[in-house]
C-alpha cells in the first residue's frame, strides 16, 4: 500500500495549553475513525491545523510538535488572524452558506478570500515538504478547494484525490461566487474528485462546462495533458462501533432511564447548532402537531440536542437566539407542571449518551434544509440493533439518496412535516421494522471503512501523470524498439485514422482535404511490399471517395459502417441503414444548431453528427452537454449510442465502431504481420481494443488510452510513416 497523506482542515486532536506544557487529546469523529486505519497501515501522515492557540511559548510549541509527531500528525502553522479570515470568514462565512443554498446568510461584502488563498498556500507548502514520490495525497473538503491545484504545480507527478463532504450546489447558484473559476481550477488539480451523491457530481460537471468550458464525460474531464476522474462515494459510519455501544449494559440502563415507564413517546433531534440543520422549522412543525393533535400533549416529548458550533461566526450567534426563543415559546405555551414539551440540550454529548438517546427514540428527526450527507441519520440506524424506531429524513440530506425507506419530508413544508411526524408516531410496529431492516443492511454494508477503501482503491489505480508510455516524436528508445519490431516482421498491416492523425484539425471539416504530402505518403505505403493500408475514419463515404478514392488502399467510412476494398472499390455497408430514431434526432440537432452559432449538423449514411468546433467554446460545451442529456433520455430504448468525440456529438447505430474493421488474420499470418494502429480520439480506442495485445497501437496527443505508444501530433505521425517506408527497404520482400 502506498503511503497516504491525509490533508484536512483540522487534525484529529484537540490541543490545550497547560501550565506545564500542552495537552493533546484525540478527538473522535466519523472521518477520524474511518481514516485511522489507512493512516496507521500505510505509515502515512495526517496534515492539518492543530487548533492550538498561536501564542504558545517555545517550550509548549516544542512539546506540541513532539506529541503530534508521535501520532504522525503534522501541524500547518496559522496565525489567529489567518484562521479568522480563512476559516470563519471565507470558509464558514461564505462557502458554507452558499453550498447549502442559504444565500441570505452570506455577508454583503466579502473581504476574506485573500486569507483563504493564503491558508491554502500554507497547506501546500507543508504537504510539498513532506511528500515523497509514490505517496497518495487525499485532500478533504471545502476549506481546501485551491489546494489540489497548488499541489499540482509543485508536484506535477503526484496522485491527488479530493473529496467534498458538503453538497456541491446547482451551477446556477455556484456561479454567483466571484472566485468560481479559481475554485473549480483548484479542484481540477486532483486526479480524482469525489462527492456523496450523483446530484452533486452532476452540478459540478455542469459548472465545469458552463464556467470553464470543459466538456465532461460521465465520470471524467479531459484537460490538456491529463484526465480528472469524478466519482460518487457516499460516506458511511463506523456501524460496528455503534452496535457495540448499543449493547453496552450501561447504555442500556441509560435508555431505560430516558424512556421511564414508556407512557411518553420520544422524538429526538441531534445536530450541531447550524442554520442548515432545519431546527427552527422542526420546532415549528412539532408545535403545529401539538396544535392539530391535542391528544398528543403530555404524551410526547422532543429531546433536541444542539451542539454549540462556530460561535465566532456572526450568523451563528443570531441563530442561537432564534432557536432559544422558539424553544421558550413552545414550552411556555404548552408546558404543564408535569410536562415539558421540548427538552433542549445545548452542549455536546458523549458517544455513549448519544447512542442511548438514539436507542430511546421512538422517532428520530433528521430534517436539515440541506446537508452533504448527514451522519446522524446513519448513526441512528446503526444503533438500532433492536430493529425498531422510525427515521424521519429530509429529502435535502445527501443520505436520503441511500435511505429511501425512511419517512422522507420536505423540511420547508412545516404543515406537511407535522403530519409526517404524526404518521411516524402512529406507525405500526410491523411497518417500523420492515422499513428499518433494509436501512440497517445498507448502513452496515456501506460503512466508513468501505467508503475509505473505495476512494483510495480508485485513486491508487489511476496511473500517475506522465507515466503513460511515450513515444516522443523524432526519437527515443521506445521508437528504436518499435523499428526493430517492424524490421523483423515481413508484412505490415496499417490501420490509420484520418482527422487529427494524418491531417490536422481545421475549423470546419470540409477544409481538412488531404495535402500532396499525405497522398504521396499513403500511395508509397500501399506500394510497400506486403503492406495493407486501411484508412478508418468517422467521415462519410462520399468525402473519403472524393478525397482518397484514387488510392489503392482500404477505406472505411463512418467508423467502419461502410467499407471499400482497394480492388473492387465497391462500398459495402456493415449493417442495415435507417432507423426510426433518425428523423426526431435530426430535428433536435438542427434546432440545437440554430441556437448555437458556428455549429453544424453532418448527415451520414448510418449516423448523425453535431460539430461545434467553431462555436464559442463555453456555449458549445454547454449545448453539447444539454444535447447529450436530452438524447440520452430520448434514445434510451433505441439501438443507438451517443458518442462525445473531439468537439463533436455523434449518434450512431449500436455496435458499429472502428473495432469491427479489423481484418481476420490466420494465426500464422498474425505472427508474421506487424499491426500498426494510429488514432487520436475515443473512437480509435475501439480499434485499439479489438487488436491483439502485440499490435503496435499509437495514440496521437493526450488523453487516457489503451494504446502502447504515444505521438505528439500529425507531424510525428507522418515522420513515423515515412520511416516505415525506409524500414520497408530492410523488410524481406521475397517472403510474400
Ligand atoms: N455528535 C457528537 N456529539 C454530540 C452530537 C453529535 O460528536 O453531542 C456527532 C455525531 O455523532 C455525528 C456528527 O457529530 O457524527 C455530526 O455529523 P453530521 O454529518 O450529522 O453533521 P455535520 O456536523 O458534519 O454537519
Amino acid at each position: 500500500m502506498p503511503r497516504l497523506l491525509i490533508v484536512a482542515n483540522r487534525l484529529p486532536v484537540t490541543v490545550q495549553a497547560t501550565e506545564t506544557g500542552v495537552e493533546v487529546l484525540r478527538s473522535p469523529g466519523g472521518l477520524a475513525t474511518g481514516l485511522m486505519r489507512p493512516h496507521a497501515q500505510s505509515d502515512g501522515l495526517w496534515i492539518g491545523w492543530s487548533g492550538a492557540p498561536d501564542d504558545l511559548d517555545p517550550a509548549q510549541q516544542a512539546r506540541l510538535d513532539q506529541e503530534l509527531a508521535g501520532m504522525r500528525l503534522v501541524g500547518v502553522p496559522m496565525s489567529a488572524d489567518l484562521v479568522t479570515r480563512f476559516y470563519e470568514g471565507f470558509s464558514n462565512g461564505v462557502l458554507w452558506p452558499l453550498f447549502h443554498y442559504l444565500l441570505d446568510q452570506i455577508p454583503l461584502q466579502v473581504t476574506d478570500f485573500d486569507g483563504y488563498v493564503e491558508a491554502n498556500e500554507a497547506f501546500a507548502e507543508v504537504v510539498a515538504a513532506h511528500y515523497q514520490p509514490g505517496d497518495l495525497i487525499w485532500v478533504h473538503d471545502y476549506q481546501l478547494f485551491l489546494l489540489p491545484g497548488m499541489l499540482r504545480e509543485r508536484l506535477p507527478g503526484a496522485r491527488i484525490g479530493f473529496f467534498l463532504h458538503i453538497p456541491f450546489p446547482s451551477e446556477e447558484l455556484f456561479r454567483t461566487l466571484p472566485a468560481r473559476d479559481r475554485l473549480l481550477q483548484g479542484m481540477l488539480g486532483a486526479d480524482l474528485v469525489g462527492f456523496h451523491t450523483p446530484a452533486y457530481l452532476r452540478h459540478f460537471a455542469l459548472s465545469l462546462t458552463d464556467i470553464l468550458g470543459h466538456s465532461v464525460e460521465i465520470d471524467r474531464v479531459q484537460l490538456p495533458g491529463r484526465e480528472v476522474r469524478l466519482g460518487v462515494f457516499p460516506m458511511g459510519v463506523d456501524a460496528q462501533s455503534f452496535a457495540d455501544l448499543a449493547a453496552d449494559p450501561a447504555v442500556e440502563a441509560e435508555v431505560q432511564t430516558i424512556r421511564g415507564d414508556g407512557s411518553v413517546r420520544i422524538l429526538v433531534g441531534v445536530d450541531r447548532l447550524d442554520y442548515t440543520k432545519g431546527i427552527p422549522r422542526r420546532l415549528l412543525a412539532y408545535e403545529r402537531m401539538l396544535h392539530t393533535h391535542p391528544e398528543l400533549r403530555e404524551k410526547v416529548r422532543l429531546v433536541q440536542v444542539a451542539v454549540p458550533s462556530r460561535t465566532n461566526v456572526e450568523a451563528y450567534q443570531d441563530f442561537r437566539t432564534l432557536v432559544d426563543g422558539l424553544v421558550g415559546r413552545i414550552n411556555g405555551a404548552f408546558g404543564t407542571p408535569q410536562w415539558v414539551p421540548v427538552h433542549y440540550i445545548f452542549r455536546a454529548l458523549s458517544e455513549a449518551d448519544l447512542v442511548a438517546l438514539y436507542r430511546a427514540a421512538d422517532v428520530m428527526l433528521v430534517t436539515p434544509l440541506r446537508d452533504g450527507m448527514n451522519l446522524v441519520a446513519k448513526e441512528f440506524v446503526a444503533s438500532r440493533t433492536d430493529g425498531d424506531g422510525v427515521l424521519v429524513l429530509s429529502e435535502f440530506a445527501g443520505a436520503a439518496w441511500e435511505l429511501p425507506e425512511a419517512l422522507q419530508v420536505n423540511p420547508y413544508d412545516v404543515d406537511g412535516s407535522a403530519e409526517v411526524y404524526y404518521r411516524a408516531l402512529a406507525m405500526p410496529r410491523a411497518e417500523r421494522r420492515a422499513r428499518l431492516a433494509p436501512l440497517r443492511t445498507r448502513v452496515q454494508t456501506f460503512d466508513v471503512h468501505r467508503w475509505v477503501a473505495a476512494f483510495l482503491e480508485q485513486l491508487a489505480e489511476l496511473s500517475p501523470v506522465g507515466s503513460q508510455p511515450g513515444l516522443p516524436a523524432g526519437g527515443g528508445a521506445a521508437r528504436r524498439e518499435l523499428y526493430q519490431r517492424l524490421m523483423d516482421t515481413a508484412s505490415l498491416l496499417l490501420l490509420l485514422d484520418y482527422d487529427g492523425t494524418l491531417v490536422p484539425f481545421t475549423p470546419t471539416p470540409d477544409l481538412a482535404r488531404p495535402d500532396r504530402e499525405v497522398l504521396a505518403l499513403l500511395r508509397a505505403l500501399a506500394a510497400r511490399p506486403d503492406t495493407a493500408v486501411h484508412l478508418v475514419s468517422g467521415r462519410p463515404q462520399n468525402i473519403l471517395e472524393e478525397w482518397l478514392g484514387d488510392l489503392p488502399i482500404w477505406l472505411h467510412a463512418e467508423h467502419g459502417f461502410l467499407s471499400r476494398d482497394p480492388d473492387t472499390r465497391v462500398w459495402v455497408p456493415a449493417a442495415e441503414l435507417g432507423g426510426s430514431w433518425r428523423e426526431p434526432v435530426l430535428a433536435i440537432l438542427r434546432e440545437t444548431t440554430q441556437r448555437t452559432p458556428g455549429s453544424l449538423v453532418e448527415v451520414k449514411a448510418a449516423s448523425l453528427a453535431w460539430h461545434y468546433r467553431l462555436a464559442d467554446q463555453e456555449t458549445g460545451a454547454r449545448r453539447a452537454n444539454e444535447l447529450r442529456l436530452h438524447l440520452n433520455q430520448l434514445l434510451s430504448n433505441q439501438p443507438v449510442e451517443i458518442l462525445a468525440g473531439n468537439r463533436v456529438i455523434e449518434i450512431r447505430p449500436y455496435g458499429v465502431h472502428k473495432g469491427r474493421i479489423v481484418p481476420q488474420l490466420s494465426p500464422d499470418r498474425q505472427a508474421a504481420t506487424a499491426i500498426v494502429a494510429i488514432g487520436d480520439d475515443r473512437t480509435d480506442e475501439d480499434l485499439f481494443n479489438a487488436l491483439p495485445p502485440e499490435a503496435i497501437t499509437i495514440r496521437v496527443g493526450s488523453g487516457t488510452t489503451r494504446a502502447r505508444f504515444r505521438l505528439d501530433g500529425v507531424v510525428g505521425v507522418r515522420q513515423l510513416l515515412r520511416s516505415l517506408l525506409e524500414s520497408g527497404a530492410v523488410a524481406v520482400p521475397e517472403q510474400r
